[in-house]
C-alpha cells in the first residue's frame, strides 16, 4: 500500500523567496524521512488565509510555518495558543491535530535565544525595531533574564511595545552587552555602510560598544551591521543562524525529531537569491 507523505509548508504572501522548503526537505533527506514528510511553499493572500488554513488538515497537512504578513492572523485561526505566542501576539508555527483542530506556537523567540552564545541572565540587550520580530526578541530576552532597551525609527511604536511587553523604550541606541537588529534594514542597496548604520540610529564608531551583535536580516553577503561589528571585534550571529534555529524548533514540534542544523543551514544558504525579505 502506498502511503502519501505527511505534508508541511510555509504560508506567506509573497513567499517564493522562502528558504524553508529547502531547509526542511534537506533535513528530511538527511534523516531518511523524505518518503514520510514533504515541505512546500504555500503562497496565500491575506484575504484567503483563514479559509485556506482550515482546509489544510483535510489536504494531508500536519502543520505549517507562518510568515509575513500572516503571523498575527495565525492566532485567529488557532484553537489553542501557547502562552508565548499569545504574549508575543504572533505565531509562526501551526500544528493540526488528528481532529483537525489547530495549535499555534511561536518558535522565533526560542530560535533567537538558541542562537545567542552568551549568558543572558543579568545581561543588557539593545533591541532595534518594534515590529513582529522585535516583539518576539523582547519577549525572549526578558524571559531569559536580560535587561532590554528598545529603539525604533518610529519612537511611539517602541514605547507601545515596551508598555505591553516590558523593557524600556529609548530615543537613541545605548551601549549594551548584546545588540539585536530586528528592523528590515540589512542590505546596503547601493548605500554606504555608514548610511545603513545611520538608519539604525548608529555610527560606525559606536559599534564597539556591543560585544555581541545579532542581525535577524539574512543575506548571502554580510550585512553592514555585522560587517562593522566583526571589524570592531564583536561576536556576531547572522539571520541564517536564527532562521535555522526557529525552523529546527518547528521541525521538532511536528515530527518529534531534533533535525541536523548544519544540514539545514547549508540548504538554506544554498540560494544565491537569498535576501533580506521576510523570513521563513
Ligand atoms: P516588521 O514587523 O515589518 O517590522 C519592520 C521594522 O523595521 C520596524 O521596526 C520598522 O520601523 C523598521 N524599519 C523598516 N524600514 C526601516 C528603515 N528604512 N530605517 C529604520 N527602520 C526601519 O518586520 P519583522 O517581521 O519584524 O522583520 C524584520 C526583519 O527581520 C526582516 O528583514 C525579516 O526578514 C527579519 N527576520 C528574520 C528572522 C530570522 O529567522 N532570521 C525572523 C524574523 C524576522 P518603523 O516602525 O519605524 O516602520
Amino acid at each position: 500500500m502506498n502511503t502519501l507523505p505527511r505534508r508541511l509548508g510555509v504560508l506567506g504572501w509573497p513567499v517564493s523567496h522562502s528558504r524553508s522548503p529547502a531547509m526542511h526537505n534537506a533535513a528530511f533527506a538527511a534523516l531518511g524521512m523524505q518518503d514520510l514528510w514533504r515541505y512546500q511553499l504555500l503562497p496565500v493572500p491575506p484575504a484567503l488565509f483563514l479559509e485556506t488554513v482550515r482546509a489544510l488538515h483535510e489536504a494531508g497537512f500536519a502543520g505549517a510555518n507562518v510568515t509575513i504578513p500572516h503571523k498575527q492572523a495565525a492566532l485567529l485561526v488557532a484553537d489553542r495558543i501557547s502562552d508565548r505566542a499569545r504574549r508575543i501576539g504572533a505565531a509562526n508555527t501551526l500544528s493540526f491535530a488528528a481532529d483537525g483542530s489547530i495549535d499555534a506556537e511561536n518558535t522565533d523567540a526560542e530560535g533567537l535565544i538558541e542562537s545567542i552564545p552568551m549568558e543572558l541572565e543579568g545581561a543588557s540587550a539593545m533591541v532595534l525595531g518594534a515590529g513582529g520580530s522585535a516583539r518576539a526578541a523582547v519577549y525572549a530576552l526578558l524571559t531569559a533574564g536580560a535587561g532590554v532597551s528598545v529603539w525604533n525609527r518610529t519612537p511611539e511604536r517602541a514605547e507601545d511595545l515596551a508598555r505591553e511587553l516590558g523593557g524600556r523604550a529609548v530615543l537613541r541606541p545605548r551601549a549594551a552587552d548584546l545588540l539585536v537588529n530586528c528592523t528590515s534594514v540589512g542590505l546596503t542597496d547601493g548605500r554606504s555602510e555608514d548610511d545603513a548604520l545611520n538608519q539604525l540610529g548608529l555610527r560606525a564608531d559606536q559599534i564597539g560598544k556591543y560585544p555581541h551583535v545579532v542581525d535577524l536580516v539574512y543575506s548571502h553577503t554580510q550585512t553592514p551591521l555585522l560587517a562593522a561589528a566583526a571589524r570592531a571585534g564583536a561576536h556576531t550571529v547572522d539571520g541564517l543562524e536564527v532562521l535555522v534555529a526557529q525552523g529546527a524548533a518547528s521541525f521538532a514540534i511536528w515530527t518529534g525529531v531534533d533535525p541536523p542544523r548544519e544540514i539545514m543551514r547549508a540548504a538554506a544558504a544554498g540560494d544565491s537569491q537569498m535576501g533580506c525579505g521576510p523570513p521563513s
